[in-house]
């Protein structure tokens, strides 16, 4: 009896379906996956790549008849000229390279028992932790972040990029490319993530789920006889260094080419998958609508290189609090309004510029009463156009300068960010915010939201901007003044001739607060908030094991000096800040 199957591919995880999309791409027909669950990673590239399935289906043994592979399941035996082994079990002696403290909430491949309504943090970057991600995703819990620092999207397969990028379209879960944690700690009985970069808040979760990045099956797993072995049609997914006893190793569905083209000589694979070809409209067309999931409903310049703009999702909430980022992302498809060119933009074509953004407010609604923005469907942002230098060749605002309402865009399914309101607990407290240029965002926020809870102690929010020009909010900013004596904002141009030039560090070493507002700088009775360029910030920076300030001074030193303390993980303080670069 001769085969009836041309290829069969054992487990239905991303990688045996991207392998075997790709051999029935290239020709061979007869394709199975044998999956032994009851589901496979993505149901959607079944049918319309004419792929048989059987769920279910646990391989016992692989063996050999004349020339036919015999593969049998608990079910039946399969005849079929060649099989990929696509299952990769978990690795037992596999643990975290980090410190974890809480091991009852911190697991390995495995997910919890009862994932709705729950947050998890997956940690990993292979197709592994991709499905894990969207397991839970479906299972319906409320936050999934996956931190898959050092990710490279072009080694995942199709199906998991592709679910990858579904789950970001839907703003299922938020994706962290650069963020790792470097510590899983323990805050009330919940693991608490720590992150490798100062950008990545510290985050709780009712669960963090490692994704250990999993092993080849071996042939004593699925029952390889040795004359099945010996007609070389019989391949492992995996590494070719997991490769033992000359076991044929197909790194994916990409080498999977090579492997095919051995097994099936009258097939025609070709070299490599065809690029998308760049730059022809329906090119970005169908890239846009891959990767966008909002619109942009306003886009107003407050002159040509400053804009605000409101974001409207597809999918999702928008909640958030006052002071909190999302993220905004473009493709490096979309055109550029200065004439700089991205380095490496061939292999970069069809991927998204992702950066955050504190999320700003409108300050009064139609009806001109204080807005509550943070329950609305839609998110306000302040954005500068950031110019190409010869050290950097800026990657979104370019591309964002050429937008108007009603374009597509990309917005991060989370809100994130520990720069809120939350440390201001007493109504007569003193709140000062500080602020470069955009920095001001969500002190537009923070200051509404004070107001309307009817904070009664002084609020002063102060910005440096370089003419009268760069300041988008100033007309709500004068009217609050009017109607709310205890709040003050204190634009400080630093290039126009009627002004003197002042940057906010002169604020503090003049006494100004106390000098001309009235407003002394009591650190017992005042929260300062600093936001915009990290210079001005100045955070202290560890040398040889010592935190010294930096050279130039910046704010956080001056209130130190004035017996103020920096709020950081662990250490609640009243000098709160987020630096933008
Ligand atoms: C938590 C957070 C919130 C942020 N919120 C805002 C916001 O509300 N509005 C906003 O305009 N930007 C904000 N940023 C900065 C933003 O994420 C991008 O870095 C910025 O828009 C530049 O992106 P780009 O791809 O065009 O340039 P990139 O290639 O990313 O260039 C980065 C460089 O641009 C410069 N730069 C970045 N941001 C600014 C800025 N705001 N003003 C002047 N120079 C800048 C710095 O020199 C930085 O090194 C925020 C950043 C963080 C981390």
């Amino acid at each position: 009896m001769s085969a009836e199957h041309d290829l069969v591919v054992i487990g239905g995880n991303a990688g045996g379906l991207s392998a075997a999309v790709f051999a029935r791409e290239n020709g061979i027909e007869r394709v199975t996956i044998l999956e032994a669950g009851s589901a496979v990673a993505l149901r959607d590239v079944v049918g319309p790549n004419g792929l048989d399935v059987g769920y279910g289906e646990k391989v016992s043994s692989i063996d050999l008849d004349g020339d036919v592979l015999l593969v049998t399941t608990g079910r039946r035996t399969y005849r079929t000229h060649a099989v990929l082994v696509a299952e990769r079990p978990a690795r037992d002696d596999w643990t975290p390279e980090i410190e974890v403290t809480n091991r009852e909430r911190v697991l390995v491949d495995q997910l919890p028992d009862h994932s709705a309504g729950i947050d998890v943090l997956v940690v990993g970057h292979t197709d592994h932790a991709v499905e894990l991600t969207v397991t839970l995703a479906e299972a319906g819990s409320s936050g999934v972040v996956l931190a898959a620092g050092g990710m490279d999207p072009g080694r995942l397969s199709p199906v998991a990029e592709t679910l990858l990028n579904r789950m970001e379209r839907e703003r299922q879960a938020t994706l962290l490319y650069r963020s790792l944690p470097t510590q899983i700690g323990e805050a009330k009985g919940f693991p608490m993530a720590f992150f490798n970069d100062r950008r990545t808040p510290d985050l709780q979760f009712d669960y963090v789920v490692f994704a250990s990045g999993r092993r080849a099956s071996t042939p004593a797993e699925v029952g390889l006889s040795d004359a099945a072995l010996a007609t070389g049609r019989v391949w492992f997914l995996g590494e070719p260094e997991e490769a033992v006893d000359g076991v044929p190793m197909s790194p994916g569905w990409r080498v999977g080419r090579e492997l095919l083209a051995s097994a099936f000589p009258d097939v025609e694979v070709p070299e490599a998958r065809p690029e998308r070809r760049r730059g022809f409209p329906e090119v970005i067309d169908e890239l846009r609508a891959e990767h966008y999931n909002a619109t942009i409903t306003h886009f107003e310049p407050t002159h040509s290189d400053l804009w605000v703009l409101r974001v409207k999702p597809d999918h999702g909430s928008v909640s958030h609090l006052p002071g909190q980022y999302a993220s905004l992302g473009l493709g490096y498809w979309e055109e550029r309004i200065d004439s700089a060119v991205d380095p490496d933009l061939d292999a970069k074509f069809d991927k998204l510029i992702r950066r955050s953004y504190s999320i700003s407010c409108r300050i009064f609604d139609e009806h001109g009463y204080l807005s509550d923005d943070w329950t609305s469907d839609e998110l306000e942002f302040y954005i500068v156009l950031v110019p190409p230098t010869p050290d950097n060749v800026p990657g979104l605002t370019p591309r964002l300068a050429l937008k108007k309402p009603g374009d597509r865009i990309y917005l991060g399914p989370k809100v994130a960010g520990r720069y809120t309101l939350a440390p201001v607990t007493d109504p007569a407290g003193t709140v000062i915010l500080l602020s470069t240029g955009t920095g001001e965002a969500p002190h537009n926020a923070m200051v509404t939201e004070l107001l309307r809870k009817g904070h009664h102690g002084p609020i002063v929010s102060a910005v440096t901007v370089r003419e009268w020009a760069d300041l988008g909010y100033t007309d709500q900013h004068r009217e609050l003044e009017k109607r709310y004596p205890n709040y003050t904002y204190l634009p400080l141009p630093t290039r126009e001739s009627d002004v003197p030039k002042r940057y906010i560090q002169d604020l503090i070493t003049a006494d100004a607060f106390e000098k001309e507002l009235g407003v002394p700088l009591d650190a017992a009775t005042t929260h300062v908030f600093l936001c915009g360029n990290p210079a001005m910030i100045g955070l202290p920076e560890e040398h040889d094991g010592e935190e010294r300030f930096p050279e130039v001074t910046g704010v956080v030193e001056l209130l130190t000096d004035r017996g103020f303390t920096l709020d950081r993980r662990n250490q609640p303080g009243n000098i709160h800040f987020e630096e933008y670069w």
